[in-house]
């Protein structure tokens, strides 16, 4: 079990340079595909990216088996 890995599927603080301080992100779907998801993070101060994030299905299905605090709701999205 990493620890690692859980920590940063939960990010939900990231560095802005814009604000050049820790804020609070939104997490945005920015794509859809078969295999991975890609999502944005959005800085809530200032509104610009501050990372992006692939999450490919294996992933996703290892962290929907992790309980625990702040587990965001992943949308489930079939393209078939
Ligand atoms: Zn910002």
């Amino acid at each position: 079990m990493s620890r690692q890995q859980f920590e940063n599927f939960t990010a939900s603080t990231l560095y802005c340079e814009k604000c050049r301080a820790t804020t609070p992100v939104r997490e945005k779907l920015l794509l859809v595909l078969p295999d991975r998801e890609i999502f944005d993070y959005l800085c809530t101060e200032c509104g610009s990216s501050v990372g992006q994030r692939e999450v490919t299905a294996g992933e996703k299905m290892m962290a929907e088996t992790v309980p625990g605090r702040n587990r965001r709701s992943v949308p489930l999205r079939s393209l078939r």
